[in-house]
């Protein structure tokens, strides 16, 4: 694992996940059902745990949304999934956590997002229910700011302040201050209401990747909250995930950041649990949290002219994926396996010996056969139709010999 100095902050428990410190960094996810649907929202509740979400959030938005909680809580446990559920409230979750005090009591943590707790007049009332209702239920709150509904009232006093100096700053550099000005004057008013210290994360979203970084910046130094990151309203496909990537990225690599979340829009009918697995990647290919074995695979050029290499790495690929709810459970560490599927001589055997496990399978006028690397040695050379059966045996045996006795180590400490 990489040696990354993380920010000092506190710990914030979450639903019994600890959040910030030295905890690892924690991944979370949303649905996109209808929270009033209670049996869709289970389904999806269930595959974004299922898919590793440590944490899955809901939108409570109607008082069917809110009445819908306890039953969703209580199916989740049922099916053993009991993943800790925060509700994300907008413009009415003063009304809705105390007429729905069982739905207060079932989720684990409350999203307040100061700039629109009631637009104008009731702000600082509704707020202060809000954080009436968690502290007597001894839940944490993430204050959790979107550049996309910041503070207007806020963000009007500090343009009109900066319109007043001898060298105004720009308004993007007003927004971003005022971005950070909201989350922590939250803070500072949720404690004065009674909120520990350490029920306190913040968050501070923006769609620039420039953006999040410089405000994230600011607020690591300027508080020891847990920090929740997440560059809003990514975007759709390739867009979404590299523009995610670049920007919680760099925070992490700064020791920025205990929680993530990848805000991917699905295509229509997509799959809600993509966004789980970029966080994962994300931490994974920065060697902060390990999560499944990886497979190393050259992009292939005009030295492969078959598509045999390419389909070998997506069937590896695809049988991870399949064991790995076992193997988690019987072979401890088996998710930091490294394996190399590459498509010809030139760099095949040199990654190959990089990785735990690696093929290199035979390039156009190279002799059809593939040697396969056992820990930077050669182990066995295969050929003929069965390569990846043969493959998959190898990396079977490597991983019950290698991992399977740890867990007998582990369970005897
Ligand atoms: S390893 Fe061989 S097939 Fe793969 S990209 Fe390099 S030269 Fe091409």
């Amino acid at each position: 694992m990489a040696r990354i100095e993380r920010r000092k902050s506190v710990v914030a428990e979450v639903g019994g996940v600890k959040v910030g410190g030295t905890h690892p960094i924690v991944v979370q996810s949303m649905t996109n059902t209808d929270t009033a649907d209670v049996a869709a929202t289970v389904l999806q509740v269930a595959a974004l745990a299922r898919a590793g979400s440590e944490l899955v959030r809901i939108t409570v938005n109607t008082e069917a949304a809110a009445a819908a909680v306890p039953a969703i809580a209580e199916q989740l446990e049922a099916e053993g999934l009991p993943v800790p559920l925060i509700g994300d409230f907008h413009y009415n979750g003063h009304l809705l956590l105390t007429r729905y005090p069982e739905c207060a009591r079932r989720l684990a943590k409350y999203r307040i997002n100061p700039g629109n707790v009631d637009i104008g007049k009731k702000h600082d009332e509704n707020f202060r229910t809000m954080i009436r209702v968690a502290t007597d239920n001894g839940k944490p709150v993430r204050i959790g700011v979107n550049w996309g509904s910041l503070d207007q009232a806020l963000l009007t006093r500090m343009m009109d302040e900066n319109a007043r100096q001898a060298a105004p700053l720009d308004a993007d550099q007003i927004t971003r201050q005022a971005i950070v000005e909201s989350a922590l004057e939250s803070a500072r008013m949720a404690e004065e209401y009674g909120m520990a210290h350490e029920a306190i994360l913040l968050s501070a979203k923006v769609s620039s990747a420039q953006s999040l970084i410089d405000v994230y910046r600011t607020l690591a130094v300027r508080c020891d909250y847990p920090l929740h990151l997440g560059l809003t309203e990514a975007g759709m496909g390739n867009k979404g995930v590299v523009a995610s990537t670049a920007a919680i990225s760099v925070l992490l690599q700064e020791g920025i950041g205990d929680t993530i979340r990848v805000s991917l829009t699905p295509a229509p009918g997509g799959d809600r649990t993509e966004e789980v697995l970029v966080a994962q990647q994300i931490l994974q290919s920065l060697e902060i949290r390990s999560f499944t074995p990886q497979v190393s695979a050259c992009p292939g050029c005009g030295r492969t002219t078959s598509t045999f290499f390419q389909e070998m790495a997506g069937q590896i690929q695809g049988y991870l994926r399949e064991q790995m709810p076992l193997w988690k459970q019987r072979y401890l560490g088996v998710e930091e396996l490294r394996l190399a599927v590459m498509g010809c001589v030139v760099n095949g055997p040199g990654e190959s010996k990089h990785a735990h496990i690696g093929i290199s399978l035979p390039g156009t006028f190279e002799e059809p056969k593939a040697p396969v690397y056992a820990d930077g040695r050669l182990l066995v050379t295969l050929k003929g139709e069965t390569i990846v059966e043969d493959f998959i045996r190898i990396l079977n045996d490597y991983v019950k010999t290698h991992y399977g006795s740890k867990v007998e180590q582990a369970s005897v400490k």
